[in-house]
């Protein structure tokens, strides 16, 4: 039997309505949410991500403004567009798309950002905040939609083993606290690109999320029977029968949903539950500067 397929686009749909109403009771209030999205350079990727945030952003009556910056811009400017953003008191979101372009330094721009308008999650003080354990504040996104769609499918970890391929800053490592956090209680592996018998960890494994960035890195025969699988890959392939010539692809082989109990296409599974949860924290941030 087939894995049953978490859809996150579905989900991540349901969660900008329910955000709609608490937007507009923030209208109500004389507040509207507005987050600013700062692009520096021409990365096609960048641009559709930002697009696709926009949009959301629309769906749930949140205002959007873009900051466009050329693929030259220095440090400085770049700096200087956070700190003016910083000090915007109608700005309730900021978030610097990321590559930022080279030759800036991405860390220090991150840590620029008032952790109260960090809507991305990835200020130090956030970070710090989720190793303490605080999981009420500004959680990065990517994470955060993935404990949203294993919240909404009922799946218990209480005492069961995950794997977490990947310890990313953005990705492994934070969701890795998650999944380990009081209350969610699984027993946590981090997996990476040294680990070794990396095949076996994941064959012991209720859950195995794939945050690697590489297509098909995990194989059908790394699944348990039953297992829940999460991919988080977005993986550009080649494929001729389409018309651009290429498909999105994640990094698990999609012959593990035959084995899985519960797995995540690529796409419309983790990358929508990504943007709600970026909606979500902009609404958390104007609420919270109320
Ligand atoms: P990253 O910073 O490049 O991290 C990749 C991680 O994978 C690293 O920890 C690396 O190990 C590990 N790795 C690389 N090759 C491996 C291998 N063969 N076996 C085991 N581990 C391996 O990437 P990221 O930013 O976390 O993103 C990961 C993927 O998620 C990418 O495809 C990205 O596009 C996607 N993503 C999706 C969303 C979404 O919304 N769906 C959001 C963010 C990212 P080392 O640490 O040892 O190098």
């Amino acid at each position: 039997m087939g894995a049953k397929r978490l859809d996150g686009k579905a989900l991540g749909l349901k969660i900008e309505a329910r955000l709609a109403e608490r937007v507009a009771a923030l209208k109500d209030a004389g507040v509207e949410p507005h987050l600013a999205v700062v692009l520096a350079g021409n990365d096609p990727a960048s641009h559709v991500y930002v697009r696709n945030k926009q949009r959301a952003c629309e769906r749930c009556g949140i205002k959007s403004t873009r900051i466009d910056l050329p693929n030259d811009v220095s440090q400085d400017q770049l700096m200087q567009v956070v700190m003016d953003l910083n000090a915007d008191d109608s700005v309730h979101g900021i978030l610097v798309q990321s590559p930022t372009p080279t030759g800036t330094d991405e860390l220090e721009i991150t840590a620029a950002i008032n952790p109260a308008k960090d809507v991305d999650g990835f200020h130090p003080v956030n970070l710090g905040r989720l190793v303490m354990g605080q999981t009420d504040g500004l959680l990065p996104c990517t994470p955060a939609g993935v404990m949203q769609m294993l919240n909404d499918a009922e799946i218990d970890l209480v005492g069961k083993k995950a794997v977490v391929i990947g310890r990313s800053r953005i990705v492994g490592m934070p969701l890795a606290l998650l999944l380990a956090q009081k209350g969610i209680d699984a027993t946590v592996t981090i997996a990476h690109s040294r680990t070794e018998d990396i095949a076996d960890i994941c064959r012991s494994a209720d859950l195995v999320v794939a945050a690697v960035g590489r297509p098909a890195t995990v194989k059908a025969d790394w699944i348990k029977p039953g297992a829940t699988v999460i991919d988080v890959g977005i993986n550009r392939v080649a494929d001729e029968s389409r018309e651009n010539g290429s498909r999105l692809a994640g990094d698990v082989e999609p012959a593990a949903a035959e084995v899985a109990g519960h797995i995540t296409p690529v796409p419309g599974g983790v990358g929508p539950m990504t943007i709600s949860m970026l909606m979500t924290n902009t609404v958390r941030a104007a609420e919270a500067n109320f």
